[in-house]
C-alpha cells in the first residue's frame, strides 16, 4: 500500500488546521440557542457582512442550511425550482418536499450549469388563479455548479435568474456551497456576486476545510424564520462557537488560498489532457474541480477507481459516464503530480492491444 493518499473525492476530506484548533480551544463560548454564544454571533455577522447581507445563521450542515432558506421562502403546498443536476434536487433525499410540503420541479441546465429559460418557464403553471396548479415560490441555483465541473456563474447570469424570479413573484435562494471558489476564480467580491440572492447558504466545511458547518445569510426578518426552522429541524446547537471559531479562522485564512486549489486543477486537467485515452477540456477548469472521462478504453470508471485508489488516488465518480476530481488544502503540485502519472500508467496498462 502507499504510504500517502492523494484524495481527490472532495473537497469535503480537508481536517481543521493547526490554527483553526487553536481557536476552538480558545473560544469564548455560551448556549447558542439562547443566542448567547458570542463566537456564532461573530461567525454570524461576518458571514453576513462578507456577502452584503443583513444576518447569518450557522447551520449543521448545508443540506439542512438549503433546506431551512428554502422552507422560510416557501410556505408549504408551494413549490422549489431547482437543476436536476443540483445538490438540492438531486443528493438532498429531496427534504423540500418531504419536509417542506413542496413540489420540487427539475430545472434544465445547459452545459455551463446554466438553468435553461425555456425550462424555467415550464416549470410555471399556465395559469396561477387557477387551483389546480400549484405555484413555485422559490427557485435556486448552485453557484459553483458542481455537477457541470464547478463551473462559476457570473454576476450577470445570475442577474438573468433574479430576473424571472422577481418577474414570476418569486425568491432566488442561491446554494453557494462553494461561492468563495466562485468569487475568487471569477476575481469579484462576494458581495456583488451574490447581490441578487435573496439568500445564500455556504460551507465552511469544503475548501475552507473548517470540521463542520454552514452559514445561510439574508434579510434579518428571513434569518429569523430560518433560525426558527433550525430550532424544528434538530439544528439548535448549544456551544456551537468551537464550531464557529473554526468557521472564522476559515473565512480569514481560507478564501484567498483558494486559488492555489484552482491552479492545482488546472495543472491536473492539462496532465490529464497529455495521457492517450482520458477525454477533459482544462480550459473549462475555473475552480477545483475536473471532470474528465475515459474514452476508447477497455476500463470501466469503476475499474479506474478502484485501480487508481490501490495506487492512493481517490477519485470520484460523478455520474453522466464522467469522473470527478476536486483539489483543496490536502493536495499540493506534487501530489497532481503523482496523480496524473498514476491514471496514465494504468490507462496505458489497459489500452487496448495497438495494431
Ligand atoms: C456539499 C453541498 C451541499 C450540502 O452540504 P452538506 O454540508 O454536505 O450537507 C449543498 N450544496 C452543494 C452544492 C454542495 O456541494
Amino acid at each position: 500500500m502507499p504510504s500517502s493518499i492523494v484524495e481527490l473525492r472532495s473537497d469535503t476530506f480537508t481536517t481543521p488546521t493547526t490554527a483553526m484548533l487553536a481557536a476552538m480551544v480558545g473560544a469564548p463560548l455560551g448556549d447558542d440557542v439562547y443566542g448567547e454564544d458570542p463566537t456564532v454571533a461573530r461567525l454570524e455577522e461576518r458571514s453576513a457582512d462578507l456577502l452584503g447581507k443583513e444576518a447569518g445563521c450557522l447551520m449543521p450542515s448545508g443540506t439542512m442550511a438549503n433546506l431551512a432558506a428554502i422552507m422560510a421562502h416557501a410556505p408549504r403546498g408551494t413549490g422549489v425550482l431547482a437543476a436536476r443536476d443540483s445538490d438540492i434536487y438531486a443528493y438532498e433525499a429531496h427534504g423540500v418536499s418531504v419536509l417542506g410540503g413542496l413540489a420540487l420541479h427539475p430545472v434544465e441546465t445547459d452545459e455551463h450549469g446554466r438553468p435553461r429559460p425555456d425550462s424555467l418557464l415550464a416549470a410555471l403553471p399556465e395559469d396561477a388563479d387557477d387551483p389546480q396548479f400549484a405555484v413555485p415560490a422559490v427557485v435556486c441555483v448552485e453557484n459553483t455548479a458542481n455537477r457541470a465541473g464547478g463551473v462559476a456563474l457570473t454576476a450577470a447570469e445570475l442577474a438573468t435568474v433574479a430576473d424571472f424570479a422577481t418577474a414570476h413573484g418569486m425568491r432566488f435562494h442561491l446554494d453557494g456551497a462553494r461561492i468563495f471558489n466562485a468569487a475568487v476564480a471569477l476575481g469579484v467580491d462576494p458581495a456583488e456576486l451574490v447581490r441578487r440572492a435573496d439568500s445564500v447558504q455556504f460551507c465552511l466545511s469544503k475548501g475552507l476545510s473548517a470540521p463542520i458547518g454552514s452559514v445561510v445569510v439574508g434579510s434579518a426578518d428571513f434569518v429569523a424564520a430560518v433560525r426558527r426552522l433550525r430550532k424544528m429541524l434538530g439544528g439548535g446547537m448549544r456551544q456551537a462557537g468551537v464550531l464557529a471559531a473554526a468557521g472564522l479562522v476559515a473565512l480569514d485564512t481560507g478564501i484567498d488560498r483558494l486559488s492555489e486549489d484552482h491552479a492545482n486543477a488546472r495543472a491536473l486537467a492539462e496532465g490529464l489532457a497529455g495521457v492517450p485515452g482520458v477525454e477533459v477540456d482544462p480550459v473549462r477548469v475555473r475552480t477545483n474541480m475536473v471532470r474528465f472521462r475515459l474514452i476508447g478504453s477497455p476500463l470501466t470508471h469503476a475499474a479506474l477507481i478502484e485501480l487508481a485508489a490501490r495506487e492512493g488516488v481517490r477519485l470520484a465518480e460523478l455520474g453522466r459516464g464522467t469522473l470527478r476530481a476536486v483539489t483543496h488544502r490536502g493536495v499540493d503540485a506534487a501530489d497532481v503530480s503523482r496523480a496524473v502519472s498514476t491514471i496514465a500508467a494504468i490507462v496505458r496498462e489497459h489500452s487496448p492491444v495497438a495494431v
